[in-house]
């Protein structure tokens, strides 16, 4: 008897052992769905508000421990906001595609475009438009490369007779300036380079007609790389949280079948037991007892050795699906991660001026508007320096364009070597730089702007062997109570033009 009930126990306390072990693997399981989606939150922070509320639901709803049963109307919903991401991403394409197109078929309608202008824009409308997204940073810039080919167009066809000479020195600078916000990486970096040096060299417009459309291209072509890698990884992204949801969805219906077994098999038990009691209380003898309890035992140690069958396939089951879904999850996460990186890194290279790796104008605006509200708040002494390098363009013209980079990233280097660590300089476009002094009065400012004058006065270029002395004229002006950053640059800006105006290489200040 006493070794019949060891047995009854050693058997019910191994069911409730298993039982344990599915339990632990689904608490696992929920934890790392909650990661999951507190990384993809992470990740697609800012692509979408609504699907950033959508993953902190589903965070909170996991971590509360929500029914495995109930996570999938989640990820519907992930599922369905990602699809719609999509779907955005794809209208803004098209958006951009049709303002683009418009803008090509109105130069084609132009008379009088060459041949070959106008075989290149069909091909550029054709093939490489149909082949790009929306890339915010790239837009304003193609818009204005059409406008600016569109003016050089116009020149081209008011110039009556073909010898006449067709230069457009101020295209040829508007052009340039826009090569040089252009913040590319390797082939594309060094296309643009040769672009901007046959600006340069040829201001003559069918030259510049050709280098616009050749810069259009090069935008187009990396608009196009950039639109490949964010749809492959949203459409593996989508791909995978499908399969996730499958996975899901199988195994809760496995689970829900199996327990329907598993209850009609401990009913049968508590009814057996149940039985058991009834019989040892009526049982009238010793030896009818023992045998009616044998048999009884008997029958519900097979039920046990069913019901432990029956948990082991669940739990196989169970452990199998986690497992796949694990993997899932990690290829996921480590595609998020590079995803991540890489937008990182797009975003810290689109704040960096490409030749001399200085802050750009963008990064500089952003720093700007911050110092503004810090300054609203503290009303500390703040100096907004604009810096603009004298005759510029007489090195170009003398030297050619590399020169005059290279002179541009030997500035860039000087200047940031004298600056202190809490200044802010940035190179806000062509030869002009910007210097933000914070806790420096005007009047303190000055000794060391004079100084940064004659650092770069003394700095040894030398071209074509012949050793030049290249000067910079400074504005500067301090933050006033009631400024906006345009009122304030305004100022700074008068007071270079008074510089510029007494003779350049020279620092002047406006109150
Ligand atoms: P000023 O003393 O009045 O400032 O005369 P400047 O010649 O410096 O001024 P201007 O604005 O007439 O000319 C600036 C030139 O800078 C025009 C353009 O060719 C050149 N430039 C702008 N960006 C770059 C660049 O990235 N590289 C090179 N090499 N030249 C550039
Ligand atoms: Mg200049
Ligand atoms: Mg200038």
């Amino acid at each position: 008897m006493q070794q019949q009930h060891d047995l009854l126990n050693k058997k019910l306390k191994q069911a409730i052992d298993a039982r344990t072990v599915v339990e632990d693997a689904r608490k696992h399981q929920v934890e790392v769905l909650s990661q999951f989606a507190a990384k993809l939150s992470l990740s697609c922070k800012g692509l979408d508000i609504e699907l950033d509320n959508r993953l902190a639901k589903f965070r909170s709803a996991l971590k509360k421990g929500v029914d495995f049963n109930l996570l999938s109307p989640f990820i519907d919903d992930v599922l369905g906001l990602l699809k719609h991401q999509e779907a955005k991403q794809i209208a803004l394409q098209r958006e951009l595609n049709n303002s683009v197109t418009d803008a090509g078929k109105q130069l084609q309608k132009v008379k009088g475009l060459p041949d070959d202008a106008r075989r290149s824009l069909r091909h550029l409308l054709d093939h490489e438009l149909n082949n790009i997204q929306s890339n915010h940073d790239f837009i304003p810039l193609l818009s204005k490369l059409v406008i600016i080919y569109h003016q050089a167009l116009q020149a081209k066809l008011s110039t009556k007779s073909e010898t006449e000479s067709q230069i457009k020195p101020e295209l040829a600078a508007e052009l340039l300036n826009l090569a040089n916000d252009l913040v590319l990486e390797d082939e594309s970096a060094e296309q643009i380079k040769a672009v901007k040096n046959n600006i340069t060299h040829n201001d003559c417009i069918d030259d510049l007609l050709d280098s616009a459309l050749k810069i259009i291209t090069i935008i187009t072509r990396n608009m196009s790389k950039e639109r490949q890698s964010a749809q492959s990884f949203l459409i593996s992204l989508n791909q995978t949280i499908e399969d996730l949801h499958h996975s899901i969805v199988s195994t809760s219906k496995h689970s829900e079948s199996l327990s329907a077994e598993y209850e009609s098999l401990n009913k049968q038990i508590e009814a057996k037991i149940k039985n058991l009691n009834t019989q040892t209380q009526q049982a009238t003898s010793i030896s009818s007892l023992k045998e009616l309890v044998e048999e009884e035992l008997k029958s519900l140690s097979d039920d046990l050795i069913a019901k432990e069958k029956l948990e082991q396939s669940e739990r196989e089951h169970l452990l199998n699906s986690f497992n796949d879904i694990n993997k899932r999850i990690s290829h996921l996460e480590s595609k998020l991660s590079t995803y991540k990186k890489r937008l990182n890194e797009q975003r810290y290279k689109s704040l960096l001026d490409g030749l001399t790796k200085l802050p750009n104008r963008a990064a500089f605006d952003e720093r700007f508007n911050h110092e503004f509200h810090l300054f609203n708040i503290q009303e500390s002494d703040v100096t907004f320096v604009v810096l603009d390098v004298d005759h510029f363009k007489s090195i170009n013209d003398r030297y050619g364009h590399s020169a005059g980079d290279k002179t541009l990233q030997v500035i860039a280097k000087a200047l940031q070597k004298s600056i202190r660590k809490s200044d802010f300089i940035a190179r806000y476009g062509g030869e002009e730089f910007v210097l933000l002094m914070t806790g420096m009065s005007i009047e303190n400012a000055v000794s060391s702007l004079e100084k940064l004058r004659k650092n770069i006065q003394a700095i040894p270029f030398k071209f074509k062997d012949k050793q030049v002395e290249i000067t910079i004229s400074l504005g500067a002006t301090q933050l006033k109570k009631g400024d906006t950053p345009l009122i304030a640059f305004d100022r700074a800006d008068d007071a270079l033009y008074k510089a510029k105006n007494e003779g350049r290489n020279k620092v002047c200040i406006s109150k």
